[in-house]
């Protein structure tokens, strides 16, 4: 029997709930309008399994990360309802697909090697693949083999991963439509813990979604170091000249302001309890960043040059 802290059970318990309710990647993205469910069409049970298979693409890679995309699918078949359901979003992250797939060549141009990808094709229309299996196929339970498929693919990257890395990590990709432009990475940390002091701070990234690597970083950072310390993937960003929250140089979202703390998928795949990959939620805004093909390029080579000084500090991997 495995003894934890009351606690931080309870605490993990309810941060999960916050996040599945409220505080996942939501909203509509720059460029897209939101879509409203005026004409939903009415759930029918299909004649034959729906090909699930063709709506999730995985990439097979040999580095220590695992690279999701949930929110850029590019397909709504119309043999699919439209999910309904109160305080479901259905808007896109606007070009995170092609992000994610430009992220992967830049990493194969850069080190020859490229890290595990995870691509959900499905429209957020269709499929909600940062969620639990109720509120992404808003309870059409003809599509729950595509949840099981997509989480299935992200399982199967990590495993595979794990075969050549002792620890991972797991990005999960998205894009924000706040009025800051700035990247925000979620850890499972809300905005009013980020801005406790660093002391204050300290004993709540026990239990957030990198929370083992805090016990075993090479780096030796932990805490609230491992979160806004100077080798902090935000602070990473900042330096290359993305600001990003938090870091070093914007250690929290001030009161007031958006910000996206972690999803479903930073829950799953994170080591908020125990287990050897940790998770990250990155929210990108828009201009200068994903909009144009020269510009979602521009910022794959950052992305490059940040996680491999991540993996570098903490993991103490370096391409060979
Ligand atoms: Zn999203």
């Amino acid at each position: 029997m495995i003894r934890r802290d009351p606690r931080s059970v309870v605490r993990t318990a309810l941060g999960i709930l916050a996040i599945l309710g409220a505080v996942g990647c939501g909203g509509a993205s720059e460029g897209e309008a939101p879509t409203s469910p005026t004409n939903p069409t009415s759930p029918t049970t299909p004649t034959a399994p729906l090909p699930v298979a063709d709506w999730v693409d995985a990439i097979d890679g040999e580095i220590p990360l695992v690279i999701i995309a949930p929110h850029g699918g590019d397909l709504a078949p119309a043999e699919l309802p439209d999910r309904v359901c109160s305080g479901c979003v259905t808007g896109n992250d606007l070009n995170t697909q092609a992000l994610a797939r430009t992220i992967t060549d830049a990493f194969s141009g850069r080190i020859g090697k490229r890290p595990y990808v995870v691509i959900n094709r499905l429209h957020r229309r269709k499929f909600d693949a940062n969620r639990d299996l109720q509120e992404a196929t808003a309870g059409y339970a003809p599509l729950a083999p595509m949840w099981t498929q997509f989480q299935g693919a992200i399982d199967s990257a990590k495993v595979r991963a794990r075969r050549l890395h002792p620890r991972i990590l797991v990005i999960d990709l998205h894009g924000h439509g706040h009025t800051i432009q700035r990247l925000e990475l979620g850890y499972q940390l809300s905005a009013s813990e980020l801005r406790l002091t660093d002391a204050s701070l300290t004993p709540l990234v026990a239990t957030s979604s990198v929370a083992q690597l805090g016990r075993v970083a090479i780096s030796r950072d932990s805490g609230a170091v491992l979160i806004r310390g100077v080798r902090s993937l935000g602070a990473r960003f900042a330096a290359l000249g993305i600001p990003a929250v938090p870091s070093d140089v914007d250690p929290a979202p001030l009161a007031g302001q958006d910000y996206f703390n972690g999803g479903f998928n930073t829950v799953r795949h994170g080591s908020s309890i125990t287990g050897p990959s940790d998770a990250i939620q990155l929210e990108s805004h828009y201009t200068g960043l994903r909009d144009t093909a020269s510009n979602r390029a521009g910022f794959a080579e950052v992305f490059v040059t940040a996680i491999l000084a991540f993996l570098r500090d903490h993991y103490g991997w370096v391409p060979a």
